[in-house]
């Protein structure tokens, strides 16, 4: 694809910025996200989940039919371009099509009869960019297939629950619905159907024109939602929906889990069935869903598999990164205990030799060794080791290459001895 002549780009003022919606994460938050992205993983491991790694773009046709065309997703958020052979591609914008995708191309229902996944990916929505919603975000997300039964969605409610609290969140609720089966879904979308073509004057446009397609997205509509509700026909759920959402509720009343039951959590994508959940953290304010889910029994057939029960969530870890953050700043580093700076006072070629051969023998021992340019001042270079958090500065110049030894000053207590490279050597490697 050739670029536009005479394209237009943010290069006015002799420099590129990031694109609307999307961001650069810095420290401290990006140790934040690398924290918990490794408690996701920690924990899969400890609940039997192997990890996939998903395209980042797919046919846009696959979103389209497992997410649902009439979602706001699909209708107005995707990243849909043509490629060179002009095919329709999408920018994903949720992780589950593809893992489902990728369940029935690789013929997974074969291989294992309970198959749990999950992934850590980015994902692209174009929505209006505001405080908790970007246009590139991250999710970590756990699917199970092939379990039918209410203890799966009980599982993978609690694993979210303890990814949280192992992440150190404490202000959290959990939202827990029913949204039945297409048995008991049918006789009450035609009551909705009703309801809504008697307000049909009251709903936006959106609303107008998805009422009688798929009723229920209008009780999850941000513009209309709460009219819609105060009207909509209570939900009816047959009685093997019913004996369902019970178990789920004693299991997770069993790990001491309490929920609120909310009757007008529908979420905004078409393939749930039964189980439907969000936790949110209230410190955020608006945009305060960390994490939304639920059981998806009719996905994988849809997208050309075998009728395959699943169930699973997606957590969003810019949203529950700046939750932590809002709960509990984060206090100053802790002290680098095996780690130097290394410091050239008055050093010629051959100090600055010998001090860049030690600090390798060091990293090699699994001590952590920074420095600045040989040509910064002793100050600069002081005020460096002491921003990096190293407890050690190691001072290297002309006169300890020529004695062969190294001046080891502690930045905690200033102290400071003289010592030969192997008690260097010993000593930071095996700090005490
Ligand atoms: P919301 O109601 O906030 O729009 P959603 O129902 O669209 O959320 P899901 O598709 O269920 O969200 O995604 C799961 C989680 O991903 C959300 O609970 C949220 O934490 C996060 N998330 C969704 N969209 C964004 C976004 N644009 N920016 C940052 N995080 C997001
Ligand atoms: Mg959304």
């Amino acid at each position: 694809m050739k670029l536009v002549p005479g394209l237009q780009d943010s290069y006015n003022n002799g420099m590129f910025q990031a694109v609307r919606g999307t961001r650069d994460i810095f420290s401290p938050l990006v140790e934040e996200y690398v924290r918990l992205e490794a408690i996701a993983r920690r924990l899969a491991a400890q609940w039997g989940f192997g990890e996939i790694r998903i395209p980042t773009f797919e046919e846009a046709g696959l979103f389209k039919r497992g997410v649902g065309e009439t979602t706001d997703i699909v209708e107005k958020e995707m990243y849909v371009f043509e490629d060179r052979g002009e095919r329709q591609l999408a920018l994903r914008p949720e992780g589950t099509a593809s893992v489902v995708r990728s369940y029935v191309e690789n013929n997974m229902h074969q291989k294992e009869k309970n198959c749990r996944l999950f992934y850590v990916a980015n994902m692209f929505r174009a929505e209006r960019p505001q405080a908790g919603r970007y246009r590139e975000f991250e999710q970590v997300g756990f699917e199970v297939f092939g379990d039918p039964g209410p203890l799966a969605d009980a599982e993978i409610i609690t694993l979210a629950w303890e990814i949280f609290k192992s992440f150190g969140l404490s202000d959290l609720r959990l939202s827990l619905n029913s949204i039945g089966c297409p048995e008991c879904r049918g006789p009450y979308r035609e009551k909705l159907e009703t309801v809504l073509a008697q307000m049909i004057s009251q709903l936006c446009e959106d609303c107008q024109n998805r009422h009688q397609k798929n009723p229920l997205r209008c009780l999850d509509c941000k513009k209309c939602s709460e009219k819609v509700r105060a009207q909509a026909p209570a939900f009816q759920l047959c009685a093997a929906c019913q004996a369902h959402a019970r178990i789920v509720e004693d299991l997770l009343g069993a790990c001491g889990l309490t929920f609120v039951n909310d009757p007008s959590l529908v979420r905004g994508l078409d393939y749930y069935t039964r189980t439907v959940f969000e936790i949110s953290s209230p410190v955020l304010g608006s945009q305060s869903a960390v994490c939304g889910g639920g059981r998806y029994d009719g996905l994988v057939e849809l997208l050309g598999g075998p009728a395959t029960p699943a169930t699973g969530f997606a957590l969003g870890v810019d949203r529950v990164v700046e939750a932590r953050f809002k709960e509990k700043p984060p206090a100053s580093p802790p002290l680098k205990e095996q780690a130097a700076f290394l410091v050239f006072v008055k050093a010629g070629p051959k100090a600055v030799e010998y001090g860049f051969g030690l600090a390798q023998r060091l990293r090699q021992k699994g001590v952590s060794v920074f420095c600045s340019s040989a040509t910064d001042s002793i100050k600069s270079q002081m005020r460096q080791a002491g921003k990096s958090g190293a407890k050690y500065a190691l001072m290297i110049g002309d006169d300890e290459f020529s004695k062969k030894q190294v001046l080891l000053k502690n930045l905690q207590d200033s102290s400071q001895a003289t010592l030969s490279p192997e008690e260097v050597m010993t000593r930071l490697a095996s700090p005490c």
